[in-house]
This record gives structure tokens, C-alpha cells and sequence, in this order.
């Protein structure tokens, strides 16, 4: 398989340390709020490839953490750690906001047939890991204290621009959104690892360390967390674009410097979602999220669909022009496949040609609009049904679509009962009121009764609306 690799800059043939076995680690969410759904873009394709790899008889084992400590609003060690921020924004503790915007993310990962990685881990639960790591740097002469912080001294490095050839005064301060000048740092580009001092004195989460009473950095939890899940070295490690730097810059700097030896020889990258406005970000607070769609009448999977339609490395314009474009061509793909019937065997000779161009494809730097074209291909083939049946089920297992669950039509979908329903509307309404008084319990309560009763709420700007199953 070729794979663009963002180390190299060209597309690589994909390799592992061990035959047919991939470690894999995924940049997980920071969970201050909803992810939104240029978020999901990245995580839909991870998942595409994850499942590749599994198609072609690879073994894997993927790893994911979750950020619920050290994101401070600039990626370059100013402002506000994020997760305080949606704390103070929601009047909860900073756990309870993590727990909250986990299983938000965990939802909205399943209606989008997004598998959970095998290992899913919260920063938090790592402090010891971390400072193992931290004491180890200092030791090998890749650390140092200031000001009562603990940073990388990147003039250690012989290289420390791994991904990109960035100018130095490109990121100097000032020039770059939200960076503010820390006198601490020896380097510009030297990163905190460990802080004690920061500027706000209410930090939610702190631990003793051998610094002092602190928090760990943001990037220090994905070397800690993948080491400790995958060992030394790990064959790829993906996240959003956006991510290459500084975040797995300094990922790379700290893990090699700690280990002595290569870390991760493959990275993956997964451009960005963005609006006709621009790119799509969470801190700037006005983002579309897969319960909005939802409320909207869109179903989950037709986002998915619309995010196999284009390639990881081209940036993606999201408009509902665009999207009601990929739900309509989804709903006719979709009303195509269950109208083939059950007729006879599979000819396996049609089968091994078919699935050769789905293969290739995906072969070819997960190419997935051609693979999406390869399943088109299938229903215009030259075949019986049985056979498109059977191929169109072989390719779902990368693209996850449910392109052959049978579906419920609209106008058929079973009426409920107007008590119920009203009992539903009562509770929203009692919901939201809990909300308004800040009772988050009680909210969280209604949420859970209901989920019970399969019913799920949908949160938006808009309001609140709900879904039966
Ligand atoms: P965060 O929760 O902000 O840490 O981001 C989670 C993941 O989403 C990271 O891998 C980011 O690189 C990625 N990401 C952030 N914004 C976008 C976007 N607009 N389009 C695609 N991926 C994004
Ligand atoms: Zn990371």
C-alpha cells in the first residue's frame, strides 16, 4: 500500500516494525465541547484507514488519548487551559466536563460508524507516566527549569523542524495568533513540559511532582500515552494537520530525545474541514456538530459518505449545498443496493475483479472517492446480484455506510405513543429548566432516563429535539 507519510513528503509503501501487525496512534479529542464535525472528518478517515489495514489482514492495535488536562487555548503555551475554560463556560467541575464531552464524542463517533480504538486513554490517569518521562529529559541534559516550569530546550535538537521548513521568524511572537513572549524560554520554539508557575492561579487539576504542584503539558500526554500502550516505536501516528506542528513536532522532539532511538517513522494527516468562511475550530465557538445535522433531518452516515467523496489530503469545503448533494446521491446508492435480490451463487471470478479495483483504490494513498467509485462500478457490473450483494458487503467493511442494513422509510417509521411523546416533551422542557438553574445532575438524569427508554436527545443551538432508537 502507498501512504502518504508527512516525514517523508512523498507516498511511501506502507511498512511495520513487526510483519502484519500495526501499532497505530490516533490524536484524541480535547473534550471542553462537542466535537464538531471538521473534527469528525479527521476521525472518519483515521477509521477508514484503520479499517484498511485490518481488510488487508493486518493485526492492529490503536491507540487513543484524551486530552482532559494541559490544552491551553494557543498551542504555544499561552492562555487558558481549554479544559478550565469550557468549566467556568458551563459552571461544572473540569471532570465533569470531561465525562460529559467523552461520551458526546463517543455518541457521535458511533452514528458515524467510527470504531473506538482499542485503547482509549485520559490524560489525567497518566501524571506518573509523564513525570517519568519529564525526569528522564532532564537527566539526559533535554530539559530545563525556569521561572518554575519544566521546558524542551529545543537547541538540543540537531533537527527540530520535522514536518515543515518553517521559517524561525515565522513563529515569532506577535506574528502568529495568540502567542504571547514567555522570558522563560531559552529558545522560541522550546515547549513547556511541566507547568508549576502559569499566569492563572486557578488551575482545576494539579499533582505533586518533583517541580513542584503542577500539570502536565499538552503534548508530553501523546508520547507518555503511546509509549506506555505500544512500546518504544509505533508504525504510524495520525491527527489533523493542523497537529503537525507544534503538537507532533514536539511530540517527536521529546519522545526521541527520551528514547535515544527513532519513534515513529510514519505520519498521517488529515487536512481540514472548512467552511466557505474558513476553517472550522472549536474556540471560535460557532461549530456545525453531527446532533445539528441530525436535527436537520441528515442522516449521520450521509456526512460519512460525503467525507469518503474527497481525498484526507485535500482541504474540504462543508456547505449544505454540498451535503444535500452527497445525502441525495447516498439515498439513491442506498435505494439502488436494496433493490438487488437473492439470485444464486457468487461468481467468484466477477467478485476477485471488482474487488481488485476497490483494493487499488485504497491502495493508492486511501484513495476513498476512488474506492467509492469502485462500488458504483459493482452495481453497473455485469453480474447477478448476488454477487454485487456480496462485494458491496466486502467493501463496507472499510467504508462502515450499513450500505446493506435494511433501512426504515420515513412514512413508516412507527408511531409513538402520544402519552409517551408528551411524557418526552415534558421532560425536554424540564431539562432545560434544570440547565437554566444550573442543576446539571438533574439534566444529566433526564438524559440517561430517557436513553434508557431508547430515547436520545439532540442538542443544538437550535434546542433540543429527539431520537427514537
Ligand atoms: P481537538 O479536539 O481540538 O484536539 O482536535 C481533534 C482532532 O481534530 C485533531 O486531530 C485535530 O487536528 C482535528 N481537527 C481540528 N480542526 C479540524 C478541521 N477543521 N478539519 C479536520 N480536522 C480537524
Ligand atoms: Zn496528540
Amino acid at each position: 500500500m502507498l501512504l502518504y507519510n508527512s516525514l517523508t513528503r512523498t507516498r511511501d509503501e506502507f511498512k511495520t516494525y513487526e510483519p502484519g501487525k500495526v501499532k497505530m496512534y490516533t490524536c484524541g479529542p480535547t473534550v471542553y465541547h462537542f466535537a464538531h464535525i471538521g473534527n469528525l472528518r479527521s476521525y472518519i478517515m483515521e477509521d477508514v484507514l484503520e479499517k484498511y489495514f485490518r481488510y488487508s489482514g493486518y493485526e492492529v492495535k490503536r491507540v487513543m488519548n484524551i486530552t482532559d488536562v494541559g490544552h491551553l487555548s494557543s498551542d504555544a503555551d499561552t492562555g487558558e487551559d481549554k479544559m478550565l475554560k469550557g468549566a467556568k463556560r458551563e459552571h461544572k467541575t473540569v471532570m465533569e466536563i470531561a465525562k460529559y464531552y467523552t461520551d458526546a464524542f463517543f455518541t457521535d463517533c458511533e452514528k458515524l460508524n467510527i470504531k473506538t480504538p482499542d485503547v482509549v486513554e485520559p490524560a489525567t490517569g497518566c501524571i506518573d507516566d509523564f513525570i517519568k518521562v519529564v525526569s528522564g529529559l532532564i537527566e539526559k541534559g533535554y530539559a530545563y527549569i525556569a521561572g518554575g516550569n519544566v521546558y524542551f530546550d529545543t537547541s538540543k535538537l540537531k533537527q527540530y523542524y520535522i514536518f515543515n521548513n518553517f521559517d524561525e521568524d515565522d513563529l515569532e511572537v506577535g506574528v502568529r495568533e495568540g502567542v504571547e513572549a514567555d522570558d522563560n524560554k531559552k529558545n522560541k520554539n522550546d515547549f513547556v513540559l511541566w507547568f508549576t508557575k502559569s499566569k492563572f492561579e486557578d488551575q482545576a487539576l494539579k499533582w505533586d511532582s518533583p517541580w513542584g504542584v503542577g500539570y502536565p503539558g499538552w503534548h508530553i500526554e501523546c508520547s507518555c500515552i503511546s509509549m506506555k500502550h505500544l512500546g518504544e516505536r509505533l508504525d504510524i501516528h495520525c491527527g489533523g494537520i493542523d497537529n503537525a506542528f507544534p503538537h507532533h513536532t514536539n511530540e517527536v522532539a521529546q519522545s526521541e530525545a527520551y528514547l535515544g532511538h527513532e519513534w515513529c517513522p510514519q505520519w498521517f494527516h488529515v487536512h481540514h474541514l472548512n467552511t466557505t468562511g474558513g476553517k472550522m475550530s472549536k474556540s471560535k465557538g460557532e461549530f456545525l456538530t453531527v446532533s445539528l445535522l441530525e436535527s436537520k433531518g441528515y442522516d449521520p452516515l450521509a456526512y460519512r459518505f460525503f467525507c469518503l467523496q474527497s481525498h484526507y489530503r485535500k482541504s474540504l469545503v462543508f456547505s449544505y449545498e454540498n451535503l444535500d448533494n452527497a445525502a441525495g446521491a447516498f439515498t439513491k446508492l442506498l435505494a439502488k443496493i436494496a433493490a438487488l435480490k437473492n439470485d444464486g451463487d457468487v461468481d467468484q471470478a466477477k467478485f476477485d475483479e471488482y474487488k481488485a479495483r476497490f483494493v487499488e483504490a485504497l491502495d493508492n494513498d486511501l484513495n476513498t472517492s476512488l474506492a467509492v467509485t469502485a462500488l458504483y462500478d459493482v452495481l453497473k457490473a455485469d453480474t447477478n446480484d448476488a454477487t454485487k450483494k456480496a462485494l458491496i458487503e466486502d467493501f463496507d467493511r472499510v467504508l462502515s455506510l450499513d450500505l446493506t442494513r435494511e433501512r426504515v422509510a420515513e412514512d413508516e417509521t412507527p408511531a409513538i405513543d402520544p402519552e409517551f411523546a408528551a411524557e418526552i416533551e415534558r421532560l425536554i422542557a424540564e431539562r432545560a429548566a434544570a440547565k437554566k438553574e444550573k442543576n446539571f445532575a438533574e439534566a444529566d438524569r433526564i438524559r440517561a432516563y430517557l436513553a434508557d427508554r431508547g430515547v436520545t436527545l439532540l442538542d443544538s443551538r437550535e434546542g433540543t429535539t429527539y431520537k427514537i432508537g
